[in-house]
């Protein structure tokens, strides 16, 4: 059992939306959850004196790829396509349990140390098996993390890549067993490549499997214009509209990038509750383009954002990702599409508060670093996005338990993985 944690008066941004912060607050977290205020601290619980300390929900990464740990800064000069062929060109598909194992305690001690706790990994070996996405999930779950990790699947060849796709039955045969394998550690989902690199067999067949099985589904889309174009030219349609039709939409599914969506397919992921994951780095890295996050935010599509795998990024810094998210529109797009600091946080936070009875997922930053020497009440959200950085966060809280205490990740095996 996690010890109670009592914060005594912390300032504190409670999220959901809601990014006022209130000084002078104390903060109970019992069998991992936040509890309701002026519950005494119980018997046994650790006082924390919390005065310099600003409280607020931990960060959730919406996309990455945990293989990549250990291919940073690959082709630096390419675009996605000539960037894929030498991001996996190491061995990176084909891990034992040992390297999938030191990919995933990498990427858990930077995105902890940025101040995530949640994460997804679109988790890419070919042929995928369920013996390595059962690797990954037990490696999540020792890094303290709260993984949910949708096995990447394809059957069709991609442009320069060194490898074969298994063929649509067994890629289905295999999205079917990963369902039902009840691997423990992480929730399981599948995760189409993209639908570029998938023929309608396979996406119809997932959109199945992940209705029977009540699984989520994750898959890249329309990340590069040449990706947009070869999607459209394909289905003879919009892109959204075509997954619409083969099952591959609604508040379980979830697109990745959307850089090259126009409005009408905005409009119909609003409609349809399906999840945009905007990450702003790897699309920067990459040079695939500016998302259409305002608009998009406009329209009420739901938004969380993605540090995307070390290697198109190169980190696993959420503060960073979130930083870039704030910046980016305004390179290319009109001043009325710029996110605001308090969208930022919501979608960084993946919409989480320091609620009542909700997960007790906090970090806290210390207010005594120059990042917010003598900021008023209303600097300190944009502060924590403009000026904060990874440096000037002091803890870091998943489920009640401590996962990173006066900047130290608290796992020996993080420590070891990343000292
Ligand atoms: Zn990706």
């Amino acid at each position: 059992m996690t010890r109670p944690i009592l914060f005594r008066g912390a300032t504190i941004l409670p999220g959901g939306g809601d990014w006022a912060p209130r000084a002078g607050q104390d903060l109970l977290l019992e069998h991992g959850r936040i509890a309701e205020p002026g519950t005494p601290a119980p018997e046994g619980a650790e006082v924390l004196e919390a005065s310099h300390l600003l409280l607020l929900p931990a960060f959730a990464n919406a996309h990455t790829h945990s293989p990549e740990a250990l291919a940073r800064g690959r082709a630096p000069m390419a675009r996605l396509d000539a960037w894929l062929a030498a991001a996996y060109a190491d061995g990176q598909d084909a891990m034992d349990a040992a390297r999938i194992r030191r990919a995933v305690l990498l990427c858990a001690a930077e995105a902890i140390r940025g101040g995530a706790v949640r994460v997804t990994d679109h988790f890419r070996q070919i042929p995928p098996t369920v013996a390595s996405v059962a690797a990954a999930a037990a490696a999540w779950a020792e890094s303290g993390m709260r993984a949910r990790v949708a096995m990447m699947l394809r059957d069709l060849p991609s442009p320069g890549a060194g490898f074969t796709p298994p063929g649509t039955a067994q890629a289905l045969e295999v999205a079917g067993a990963v369902l039902r394998a009840g691997i423990a550690g992480a929730e399981i989902g599948l995760g189409p490549s993209a639908p570029q690199r998938c023929s309608d067999a396979l996406l119809e067949g997932v959109a199945a499997l992940a209705r029977t099985e009540h699984a989520f589904v994750h898959l890249h889309l329309c990340e590069t214009a040449k990706d947009a174009a070869d999607i459209r030219a394909r289905f003879g349609e919009d892109p959204v509209a075509a997954l619409d039709r083969r099952g591959l939409s609604g508040p379980a599914v979830e697109y990745a990038h959307c850089v090259h969506l126009g409005d009408a397919e905005l409009e119909r992921m609003a409609a349809s509750g399906t999840l945009m994951v905007h990450n702003p780095l790897a699309n920067l890295r990459l040079g695939s383009g500016i998302a259409p996050v305002g608009r998009a935010l406009a329209r009420g599509v739901r938004l969380a954002i993605g540090s995307d795998g070390a290697d198109s990024n190169d980190t696993q810094d959420m503060l960073e990702a979130a930083k870039l998210a704030l910046l980016l529109p305004r390179a290319g797009r009109p001043d009325a599409e710029w996110p605001d600091p308090a969208e930022v946080l919501g979608m960084a936070t993946g919409g989480a508060a320091l609620a009542p009875g909700a997960a007790a997922d906090v970090i806290a930053f210390d207010l005594r670093a120059p990042a917010f020497a003598e900021a008023g009440p209303e600097e300190i959200a944009p502060r924590l996005l403009l000026a904060a950085r990874p440096r000037d966060l002091l803890h870091v809280i998943g489920a009640g338990a401590w996962l990173l205490r006066e900047r130290e990740l608290v796992s020996p095996a993080l420590r070891e993985a990343a000292p």
